[in-house]
């Protein structure tokens, strides 16, 4: 008998119960007791109707992801469902918590399903690039249509049981003790004599037959450059095409396809690396945390906002404190402005919208910040004003509050000297528009206490963010690599390249942008500032003026002037390639003395990423970054690094980093430049056939 899963019988009524904590998964162990309950049922000659749930807090969850990439072990999931849908006797699915993947296929098997009022069903396995590969692209859309099944499985977004049971998922919606529900449905459907309803058997409904075409149109965008979603729609078009036992021969083609594709193992890498990078490596699970119940910003501006606005829609007030009142009045203005925003999208309701706004203080007076158990600076980029403003925090902050930095260059370690509790000091460095963007690098200085660094994680999870914990160093992890990567687009126009093919190609490679777009977007003024600055200051280490220099000191900062690298016409955000910049470019090489060359698209893309990466091995070198993984997943969710791709640190791995590093020398040797200098992680790894995964 299966220690995993039991059978007993209430009346005429058979009980499966999968008790696999913490979620039921459906590993081998679980799929063959249940092929083993369901035999017994079957066996029952008592049990008239079979009740097919999960004990504790779930419902099968889905698939145990640990055995993807294990040679199967049977018997597999569609055998079991199978089984459950030829079974001679009717089979209920009642599920509560969360049926997801091959939970729910395993509920497509039974003739009916009923569920609790609070229990989510829904098709993910497009988020791991894979598609539902147990029947679930050729059983939903004979129940609820193609069209629908399509959004379902494309989605991949669970959905609750009002919308399930209105799209003719869930038969019944219940509410109160499950299996007493499940008793007394299962019992009225053996009174009735209610028939076995296998999904198998039914038709799909005739559709429009453009639908297909319509829907991969629909999604072409959004979903640019990943394979899983085009092979879900060709799963669902199998449906309407073929009977069910080729269907599903299809179905499990285009699933192992999907299987054996580097695009799922990236993406099913980035899945765990997002929860691994909240544990950070050498910091106890248990370490205490400190409560943080009131948060102060000071600065109102671009990011000072945004990040006020993560805490205020978690529910956590925020007081915030400018220089003067016109800033904070035009702070809160466009925080408001952003809010409505949403809810015409229809994202917030306008209840929340003033529920948010209503948990906003605003103060010029640092007493006031006495009672924040945690302050975030966000004041302008400069050593001697962020140094001020800590000494204030050294003087009014109450013991333990945590004091947080969102500099983006400067040297963490220093602004925590400035104040006599160097260990409640930390970056927490948001990403712009930081009440979208999903990253926060969270920099843990040389003194940063433990408890603090836990805080913090933890408090990024609260208000939706993936936190990462980085070490101190200029640019941190993300912008560091970056820079690495922007000087060789900039280098490779001087070569020869346009600023559009430089950009194409990285957009090709899957990012939602391309460098020059980029620094449109954020404005070529601040590094054109950032250099005059190195120029004043520090001439003989200060980059050469260039075109890109030309273009600001001409007032082109991006999209906020309509032109920079790119023309924007009438306000859009739409980049047009620029004859001005062209002349720029044309008069810096005629000035350098460069013969304008022809660049492959594969030199731009091997020079513009293998630099980032050999940026990230010194960054593992140096301990700036714990795992390869936490590199990965700051290039993800603050950057858009495709996800289909793993990250550039996995991505690098799939390439082979022999192959990488190869290229890195030959850079070098017709360089010299340091940038392209092997990080000796890299070259360790390369010369043992090793990738960054084997670290
Ligand atoms: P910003 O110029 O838009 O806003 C700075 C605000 O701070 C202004 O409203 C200013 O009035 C206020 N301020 C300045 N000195 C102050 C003081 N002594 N007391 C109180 N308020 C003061 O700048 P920003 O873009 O929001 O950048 C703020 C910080 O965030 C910088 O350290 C920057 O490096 C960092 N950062 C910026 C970005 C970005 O993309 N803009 C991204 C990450 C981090």
């Amino acid at each position: 008998m299966s220690d995993v899963v039991s059978y007993r019988r209430e009346d005429e009524v058979g009980l499966i119960v999968v008790d696999n904590p913490p979620v039921n998964a459906l590993g081998h162990a679980v799929r063959q007791g249940l092929l083993e309950a369901l035999d017994e049922g079957l066996a029952d000659p008592s049990a008239k109707a079979l009740v097919i749930m999960g004990g504790g807090r779930t419902f099968p969850a889905g698939a145990d992801i640990r055995e993807f990439g294990q040679t199967p072990k049977s018997p597999s999931l569609p055998d079991v469902i199978d089984a459950i849908e030829t079974s001679s006797k009717p089979v209920i699915a009642a599920v509560h918590g969360t049926a997801l993947g091959g939970g729910m296929e395993i509920t497509l098997g039974c003739d009916y399903r009923l569920a609790l009022d609070s229990a989510k069903m829904g098709l993910p396995e497009v988020n791991l690039g894979l598609l539902p590969g147990a029947g679930g692209t050729q059983r939903l859309p004979r129940l609820i249509g193609a069209r629908a099944a399509l959004e379902a499985i494309v989605e991949g977004k669970p959905m609750k049981a009002a919308r399930l049971a209105e799209m003719g998922i869930i038969d019944e919606v219940v509410s109160g003790d499950l299996e007493r529900e499940a008793i007394a449905y299962a019992r009225k459907l053996v009174a009735e004599d209610a028939p076995r309803r296998p999904v198998s058997a039914l038709s799909v409904a005739a559709e429009d037959a453009d639908v297909f075409a319509e829907f991969e149109a629909a999604i072409a965008r959004k979903k640019r450059g990943y394979l899983a979603p085009f092979h879900c729609i060709k799963a669902v078009k199998a449906a309407t095409e073929m009977d069910f036992a080729a269907g599903m021969a299809r179905e499990r083609e285009l699933f192992v396809e999907l299987l054996n594709s580097p695009q799922s193992a990236a993406q099913r890498h980035v899945f765990f690396a997002e929860r691994e990078a909240a544990k950070v490596p050498g910091l106890a699970k248990d370490t205490p945390q400190r409560e943080i119940r009131r948060v102060a910003v000071i600065g109102a501006g671009t990011m000072g906002g945004g990040i006020a606005m993560n805490f205020l829609s978690a529910g956590i007030p925020v007081t915030m404190l400018e220089m003067k009142a016109e800033a904070l009045d035009r702070g809160v203005s466009v925080m408001r402005r952003n809010y409505e925003a949403s809810a015409r999208k229809g994202r917030l309701t306008t209840e929340q919208v003033e529920a948010n706004m209503g948990r906003l203080w605003t103060t010029l007076d640092y007493a006031d910040l006495a009672e924040a158990d945690l302050i975030i600076e966000a004041v302008f980029e400069n050593m001697d004003v962020k140094k001020t403003v800590f000494g204030e925090l050294d003087r009014v902050a109450k013991s333990g509050a945590i004091l947080a930095t969102n500099t983006s260059t400067l040297d963490v370690d220093e602004i925590a000297d400035a104040t006599s509790r160097p260990t409640d000091v930390l970056g927490m460095h948001f990403f712009s528009p930081a009440n979208v963007m999903k990253l926060l690098e969270v920099v843990r200085g040389a003194q940063t206490a433990d408890d603090a660094l836990a805080t913090v994680m933890a408090l990024a999870r609260r208000i939706s963010k993936v936190g990462v914990a980085v070490g101190v160093c200029y640019g941190f992890v993300g912008n560091r690599m970056l820079h690495k990567r922007q000087t060789q687009a900039v280098a490779l126009v001087n070569e020869g390249a346009t600023p559009s093919q430089v950009d194409r190609v990285l957009y090709d490679f899957g990012l939602p942008m391309g460098p020059f777009a980029m620094a449109d977007l954020a404005g070529l003024d601040v590094g054109w500032r950032i250099r005059e600055g190195l120029r004043e200051t520090d001439p003989a280490n200060a980059p050469a003026r260039n075109w890109m220099d030309a273009l600001a000191e001409a007032g082109r900062f991006g999209q906020k002037t309509g032109a920079g690298v790119f023309e924007y016409g009438d306000g859009g955000r739409t980049p047009e390639p620029s004859e001005t910049t062209a002349a720029e470019i044309d008069a810096y090489r005629a000035q350098q003395g460069i013969t304008p060359r022809d660049v492959s698209d594969e030199e731009i893309r091997e020079r513009c990423l293998y630099v980032m990466i050999n940026e990230g091995a010194k960054i593992l070198e140096e301990g700036i970054a714990a795992r390869p993984l936490d590199i990965d997943i700051v290039w993800i969710y603050g950057y858009g690094f495709p996800p289909y791709r793993g990250g550039p640190m996995f991505w690098a791995d799939q390439v082979g980093l022999g192959l990488v590093c190869d290229r890195i020398r030959t850079f070098h040797g017709e360089t010299g430049d340091p940038d392209w200098q092997v990080a000796p992680l890299l070259e360790k790894l390369a010369g043992e056939g090793k990738g960054f995964a084997d670290l």
